[in-house]
């Protein structure tokens, strides 16, 4: 049952994500390109920003012992016409991101040869999106590993030191067989760089086997050779690579099909998150609810453990919605949501929201009178929860009802019986929870 309840108490749940932010350095003298970046990294973006305009400011700012993350470099400024300032920042080891409006081939071996992290030429309307388009993959590239295949030490050390440059973290193997071990004893590697030629096995042959254990949704594969034959690449796509590149390579052009590749993957996975997410309580759908829940149970039977099946309904959510509109309906929704994840949090149980206002949990490790208790403790968080609104604040009640899981079923007849066991639930009068050990219990009463 929802009723008002007083004001004085806690407003909505903060749902933000703690993360610690990232510091970017922005050494740049032109005020217009200045003001503007610092402006989207800060605000868009939530960065720490510090702005230097001169050589000068920027020791200033070292001498505060300030940690940079990345910097962004212009080449230019009065007490540093030709980048002296850049070997400065990238001798500290802070990854650069130069920010040119002079530049041309000459310049352009220079700053390869320099070791920035990329470039970007201030020549068109969408520089500065670049920029921070450059910032915010090079930050994340921190996340991904990265493995190095290749027989000879110099060209793995050649491709080792450029994508570090690009802030990945990079694991090495020398043959393909190592290559095979390294995937398994780190399960994290999302991209793999493979030589064609080596001894054990070849590039094509490592593709293989690596596609027999990972699609590429998971883990992406670049071919690299210095052979001259032109079917390489051909083959190499064919035996599930995405993508090959001829040595002696265009820096830019690797760091492009690279990037590429790791955007894909990020693009993937929030297509797998999106798929399985509720919109709009950010919890898990009935879809991973159904594609989880049976192999669950079946592990909590195999072991010969408890499992239960509870299913949370909120109580007269239509009239909350009809006495305060559908947004706040919403925020009611959101703020349950919110309860039931940090309720569950560091636990193996399965919570989605199934539809509505309804909410399904699945206890693993839990039989019918430990989940009814653990039910019972929600119940009561949510009927302590308050949701703030402008002049007053309001709670919510929810029924719950729990069965246990009796053997190997259709995942759905679980579902059905808590489902059986809410009604019950509400019957009683709502706010409660009810199981099916209470009603044996209760038959047993009369
Ligand atoms: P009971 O106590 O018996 O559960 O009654 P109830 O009113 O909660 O249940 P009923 O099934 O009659 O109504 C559920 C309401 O939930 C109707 C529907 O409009 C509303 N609803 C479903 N999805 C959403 C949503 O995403 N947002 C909002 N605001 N309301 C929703
Ligand atoms: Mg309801
Ligand atoms: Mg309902």
């Amino acid at each position: 049952m929802f009723m008002p309840a007083d004001t004085s108490t806690t407003g909505p749940i903060d749902q933000s994500v703690h993360r610690k932010k990232a510091h970017v350095l922005v050494i740049e003298d032109s005020r217009t390109f200045s003001s503007l970046l610092c402006h989207r990294f800060e605000k868009e973006h939530g960065y720490n920003v510090t702005h230097c305009a001169t050589t000068r400011a920027f020791h200033d700012a070292c001498g505060d012992a300030a940690r940079f993350d990345i910097a962004v470099v212009d080449l230019t400024l009065p007490d540093s016409p030709d980048g002296q300032v850049l070997d400065e920042v990238v001798a500290m080891g802070i990854p650069a991101i130069v920010f040119t409006a002079d530049f041309n081939r000459e310049m352009r071996e220079r700053l390869v040869e320099r070791g920035v992290a990329d470039y970007v030429i201030k020549n068109n309307e969408r520089a500065v999106d670049m920029v921070i388009a450059a910032v915010d993959r090079i930050l994340a590239n921190r996340n991904v590993r990265v493995l190095v295949v290749d027989d000879l030490l110099s060209a793995r050390q050649m491709l080792t030191e450029l994508l570090r440059l690009q802030q990945f973290q990079v694991f090495e193997a020398s043959t393909g067989s190592e290559a095979m071990e390294m995937l398994i004893t780190h399960p994290g590697i999302e991209l793999v760089v493979t030589d064609y030629n080596m001894p054990d096995m070849d590039g094509y042959e490592l593709t293989r086997r690596i596609r027999r254990a990972h699609g590429s949704d998971r883990v992406r594969i670049i071919g690299i050779s210095s052979s001259a034959d032109r079917l390489l690449s051909a083959s190499f796509l064919k035996a599930g690579a995405n993508d090959f590149v001829y040595r002696p390579f265009v820096v830019e052009e690797l760091q492009c099909r690279i990037g590429h590749n790791v955007e894909t993957l990020s693009q993937l996975r929030q297509l797998r998150l999106a798929a399985f997410s509720d919109y709009l309580t950010g919890l898990r759908n009935r879809r991973h609810f159904f594609d989880e829940g049976p192999a669950k149970v079946a592990r909590c039977l195999e072991q010969g453990q408890a499992c239960s099946m509870a299913m949370l309904d909120i109580d007269h959510f239509k009239k909350l919605n009809d006495t305060y509109g559908h947004e706040i309906g919403d925020r009611v929704l959101k703020a349950v949501g919110t309860k039931l994840q940090a309720l569950t949090e560091d636990t193996d149980y399965l919570l989605a929201r199934l539809g509505g206002e309804e909410f399904g949990l699945l206890l693993t490790g839990l039989d019918s009178s430990a989940a009814s208790q653990f039910c019972e403790a929600i119940r009561k968080s949510i009927a302590d929860l308050k949701v703030a609104l402008d002049d007053n604040d309001i709670s919510v009640t929810a029924s719950i009802g729990v069965a246990e899981v009796g053997g190997l079923e259709n995942f759905s007849n679980y579902l059905n019986a808590a489902d059986q066991f809410l009604y019950l639930a509400k019957h009683y009068g709502r706010n409660r929870v009810y199981s099916d050990s209470m009603l044996i219990e209760a038959t047993a009463a009369k």
